[in-house]
């Protein structure tokens, strides 16, 4: 599986608990994540991440690509929802478009922890969740 992890700046310290309590379970998946929480994630536990650009410079679109061409199963992003980011129409386009091509999006780390246990118990059926996709490319 494909997970993407994205995280505004005062989310950061989330997401590396988050990764650090789930490392295990991330380990065993290909990970993508913008340019600085990949940075952040990789120096705290250590896993191997692609990074992308920063949010800002282009990462979560970078992302929003992936997930166009159904190459992206699973979005962690803690966005800060207490402060205004320059890039909110990148924000917005990366939503959108995990709607349109149904990918589960985490927005706060408690969706985020529902998602990884999931995995984790191997209760998500991502692969069939993803047979859907494939219309919307037709
Ligand atoms: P960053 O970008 O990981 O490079 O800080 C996150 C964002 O603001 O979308």
């Amino acid at each position: 599986m494909k997970i993407a992890l994205i995280a505004h700046d005062a989310k950061k310290p989330e997401i590396v608990r988050i990764a650090t309590a789930y490392e295990e379970i991330l380990r065993q998946h290909e990970l993508y994540a913008t340019g600085h929480t990949g940075q952040v994630i990789h120096d705290a536990t250590g896993l191997q991440i692609h990074q992308f650009n920063s949010g800002p410079l282009g990462g979560d679109q970078q992302v929003g690509a992936l997930i166009s061409e159904n190459q992206m199963d699973l979005v962690i992003f803690l966005r800060d929802p207490l402060t205004a980011q320059p890039h909110e129409p990148d924000v917005n386009a990366l939503l959108r478009l995990a709607d349109v091509y149904d990918v589960p999006i985490a927005t706060n780390a408690g969706t985020a922890e529902v998602l990884l246990r999931g995995l984790q118990a191997g209760f998500l059926d991502f692969r069939n969740l993803l047979r859907g996709k494939e219309d919307k490319h037709a």
